[in-house]
């Protein structure tokens, strides 16, 4: 390990502040006691804030993987015809899961690094159906493209108005804006280790009333996944198996920080430093994945340079105590990525671009130095509303 690993960029899990390191830390209590109902109860009345939801939301514990399986199995049965709109690696992973549970799945795929297309969408919802359920990613992370899911939620409503949406909302939720109920999404997931600044080990799934309809005929095997199951336990301040205790804690302490923040400033946060990471990369001379028009304000994928020696590049930032992300998938050694989510802030990413900065230049690499952190900068403040006084180079 190295000691001056200290920014850790990479989507998830995200580096924890330390109040939240030491509220994991805490002596544990009894999971069947009054204390544990308090705080699940508790956690749960916040956590509905942050989706914008009057609906239930259940904690799984498990990998975010995990909260999008119990998606599936706790509503669907063998043989439902399911939608998944699928725009990378996490979206494939949601049709996966629904396939290896028996739906019969027809995915709609766009090209990596682009945006679900809304018309084409549509044309599938017509092309096929009866749909039981539409699969959707908020933020794909494998991309770094965040998908149009309002308009797409729309779509499938007035296309397919019996379907569920099921929604994977792992790597945004809690990041930039997001509406459950405004948009229509009956089931929505996340997972403690992205936005939320905990450590991995906690899925957290929010089911509206239609969807909790749908569970009472769901046919798929299950156990250890069955949100129903999960519900009733909540109803009496519990979980059905013994929840990771000392990662609620740490909820519970991230809950308080990001409520002191306000939800509004975390989205403007997170707009900021995606738009610095972007600049920065650009002015670095590094070509980026998404399309712009729908890049994330959480992760930036950026092609890795036929003539860029990436296993010297990425030693280097390791020295300098900077990790980044490499691609998954089609994408695995023709990217890197960078996570800005959680508990980021500009002057961090400001460091991670001055980073990537010294080892080109360390490299011999024709970049300016400095350039790529006033570029940083400027497009932070711009994202921030302030105003860089004109001449200024950018
Ligand atoms: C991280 C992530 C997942 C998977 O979460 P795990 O905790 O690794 O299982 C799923 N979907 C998206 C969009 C993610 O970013």
């Amino acid at each position: 390990v190295n000691r001056f690993e200290a920014n850790l960029r990479i989507p998830g899990p995200t580096s924890l502040p330390d109040v939240v390191r030491e509220a994991g830390a805490r002596q544990m209590v009894n999971h069947r006691g009054p204390e544990f109902a308090v705080l699940q109860n508790s956690i749960v009345a916040r956590l509905k804030t942050f989706y914008r939801t009057e609906n239930d939301i259940l904690i799984v514990t498990a990998a975010g993987t995990g909260g999008l399986e119990s998606a599936i199995v706790s509503f669907l049965s063998p043989g439902d015809k399911v939608l998944a709109v699928s725009i990378g690696a996490f979206g494939d992973r949601f049709a996966k899961i629904a396939t290896a549970y028996g739906a019969d799945v027809t995915k709609v795929a766009f090209d990596w690094g682009k945006a679900a297309d809304v018309a084409r969408v549509r044309e599938a919802l017509l092309a096929g159906g009866p749909w039981k359920a539409v699969l959707m990613t908020q933020n794909e992370t494998s991309t770094a493209v965040t998908n149009p899911i309002a308009a797409l939620a729309a779509v499938a409503t007035q296309v397919a108005p019996d379907a569920l949406i099921l929604a994977d909302a792992i790597s945004g939720l809690g990041a930039v804006p997001f509406e459950t109920d405004a948009w229509g999404l009956d089931v929505v997931v996340s997972g403690s280790q992205k936005a939320w600044m905990v450590a991995p080990g906690l899925s957290f799934v929010s089911v509206s009333p239609r969807a909790w309809e749908a569970a009472a005929t769901a046919k798929m095997p299950k156990f250890y996944f069955d949100l129903a199951a999960h519900k009733t336990s909540a109803e009496a301040g519990q979980t059905p198996w013994t929840p990771a205790v000392a990662v609620m804690f740490q909820l519970d302490a991230a809950l308080k920080l990001m409520e002191q923040e306000g939800l509004e400033d975390i989205w403007k946060r997170h707009a900021a430093v995606g738009a610095a990471v972007r600049a920065g990369l650009t002015t670095l001379g590094f070509k980026l994945l998404a399309d712009p028009a729908f890049a994330s304000d959480t992760v930036t994928g950026a092609w890795i340079p036929d003539d860029l020696d990436w296993k010297t590049f990425n030693g280097k930032l390791r020295k300098y105590g900077l990790a980044v992300a490499g691609g998954q998938g089609a994408l695995k050694g023709k990217i890197f990525r960078i996570g800005h989510l959680g508990h980021v802030t500009v002057p961090n990413i400001l460091n991670a671009i001055a980073v990537l900065e010294l080892a080109l230049l360390e490299m011999g690499r024709p970049v300016t130095p400095g350039a790529a952190v006033a570029a940083a900068q400027v497009a932070a403040l711009e994202s921030m509303g302030a105003a860089v006084a004109e001449g200024i180079a950018r």
